[in-house]
């Protein structure tokens, strides 16, 4: 790969982003367009990002053109799919914000058991094209947050402990440079970037499409138990020793929640705070019946675990769909001990007086997720017993602050047992090397100083132009 040369500014208007007008087919907002203001607005709607420009390419020559033109009117380019992650990309001013809804295109190949999406695909178009073939995809627990977001970032989903991370089960990255060119990287062609993009996130181009393995999965036994918030201390107690010696084929999270009082929610549901455990286990059905045995155990007052149908599972834990304004926390944990629980449910149980009305959520890692993939890409692993996410509200002023100080109380009550992040759920700024093994970071950051020494690519988790 070569770098570019350097580019004289464009000096046709005291407003670069001007020339970027007609890109696109006419889908370029510049800020001031009537059409601007929707077409700014992330998935988190409580983030208000004011780009310089929103560019809609269709096709991975207009994203080209789009880069190239940034490029030389001096402004940045941030890819965005459906803006689940926006917040840690900060302020816009000078950016064009590079969003990919137009690019849509879904194809599977039965025979290698793979899958082409565009740049724009969510996870639940994916995964429908999957099933017609009887094979599952490496989602996460929503169905509209983007294939391409999720994946460059690691991605961990109901099949995780069984397969490990969907970025180590990318086959090949169409993507365009900071030269403009449209490229390919996989195992045989541009291996330094193929490395980089599985799990370095959207630091090293814009990718316009990924190729990734499916699998055959069956019908995993899926589905949730939910028991009072009075039962939180055993659930807690019994389902943090159980997570680290299950066998591979389960993935399991665990939420505190209170139950919003709602129309669409369960009546018996309603105004409560319950403890949810939901997951998947691969593999014969009785034997997930004896894996999942401990927790029934326990007598929660609802039990779904049943055979599923693959493509069902992106609805499994019931993330919101569309826009939605909230904030959030996050950290990886190496364990969770009884003090650690303590810690939690003090400051997010049901007598917390907490706001976290999403969700403060354990997600159980190890199996496969542990064992370095040999080949896998920038983060073979994820490391840790358990990742924690919790999010709150923010549907206005009043409710993001609120929600903001529970977040980061609940998230400061974890510190002891906290090592590192995991960068899909850091919806703040965090130091990014905290997210790799040292060696990777040091790559990672070379591989950047070499393709992008401009810095003219702005990723939510950034990684340095310059090498370590
Ligand atoms: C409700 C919810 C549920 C989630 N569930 C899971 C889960 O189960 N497992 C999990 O691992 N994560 C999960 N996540 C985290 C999610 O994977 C990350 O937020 C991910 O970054 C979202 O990708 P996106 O493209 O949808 O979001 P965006 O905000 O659009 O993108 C995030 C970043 O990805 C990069 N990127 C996106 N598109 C491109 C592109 N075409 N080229 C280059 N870079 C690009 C950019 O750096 C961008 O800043 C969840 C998040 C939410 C809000």
């Amino acid at each position: 790969m070569t770098t570019h040369p350097t580019l004289p500014p464009y000096a046709g208007s005291t407003r670069p982003a001007e020339s970027l007008r007609g890109l696109c087919g006419g889908a370029v907002h510049v800020a001031g367009d009537p059409a601007y203001d929707v077409a700014r607005v992330p998935w988190n709607a409580a983030v208000d990002q004011r780009p310089a420009a929103v560019a809609y390419p269709a096709s991975a020559r207009e994203v080209a053109e789009v880069v190239t033109c940034a490029r030389r009117a001096g402004l940045r380019v941030a890819p965005q799919g459906t803006g689940h992650n926006p917040r840690p990309l900060g302020s816009l001013g000078d950016v064009v914000l590079l969003r990919t809804a137009a690019m849509q295109g879904v194809t599977v190949d039965p025979a290698s058991r793979t899958a082409r999406v565009e740049a724009g695909v969510l996870w639940q178009d994916a995964v429908e094209a999957a099933a017609e073939y009887d094979l599952a995809a490496l989602h996460g627990s929503s169905p509209d947050v983007g294939v391409v977001g999720y994946s460059l970032g690691g991605g961990i989903g109901w099949y995780a402990r069984h397969f490990g991370l969907q970025a180590n089960h990318v086959t090949a990255v169409e993507l365009v440079t900071a030269d403009g060119d449209q490229v390919r990287a996989d195992a045989d062609h541009e291996t330094d970037l193929f490395w980089a993009l599985r799990g370095g996130g959207g630091n090293f181009g814009i990718v316009t499409a990924l190729e990734f393995d499916l699998h055959d999965v069956g019908r995993p036994y899926a589905g949730m138990m939910v028991w009072d918030a009075a039962h939180a201390p055993e659930v807690l107690d019994r389902w943090t020793r159980w997570a680290g010696h299950t066998p591979d084929e389960a993935t399991t999270a665990l939420r505190i929640v209170s139950v919003p009082e709602l129309p669409e929610v369960p009546e018996s549901l309603r105004g409560r705070t319950i403890v949810v455990v939901d997951g998947a286990v691969v593999g014969d059905h009785d034997d997930a019946v004896a894996v999942l045995a401990p927790l029934s155990e326990l007598g929660p007052e609802i039990n779904t675990f049943a055979p599923a149908d693959p493509a069902s599972l992106t609805r499994l834990h019931m993330d919101p769909e569309g826009p939605t304004p909230f904030v959030s926390g996050s950290t990886m944990l190496a364990e969770l001990p009884a003090e650690g629980i303590d810690a939690l449910l003090s400051v997010a149980g049901a007598r917390s007086g907490s706001s976290l009305r999403l969700a403060a959520e354990l997600r159980q890692l190890g199996g496969a997720l542990d064992r370095p993939h040999p080949d896998g890409g920038a983060m073979p692993r994820l490391h840790g017993q358990f990742t924690f996410f919790c999010g709150a509200p923010a549907t206005d002023i009043d409710a993001g602050t609120r929600g903001a100080a529970d977040v980061a109380r609940t998230v400061g009550a974890l510190a002891p047992w906290a090592r590192g992040n995991y960068l899909n759920l850091a919806e703040k700024r965090v130091d990014p090397s905290t997210a790799y093994e040292p060696d990777a970071w040091a790559r990672l950051c070379a591989i950047r100083a070499s393709v992008d020494p401009d810095g003219l690519f702005l990723a939510n988790h950034e990684v340095p132009t310059v090498a370590v």
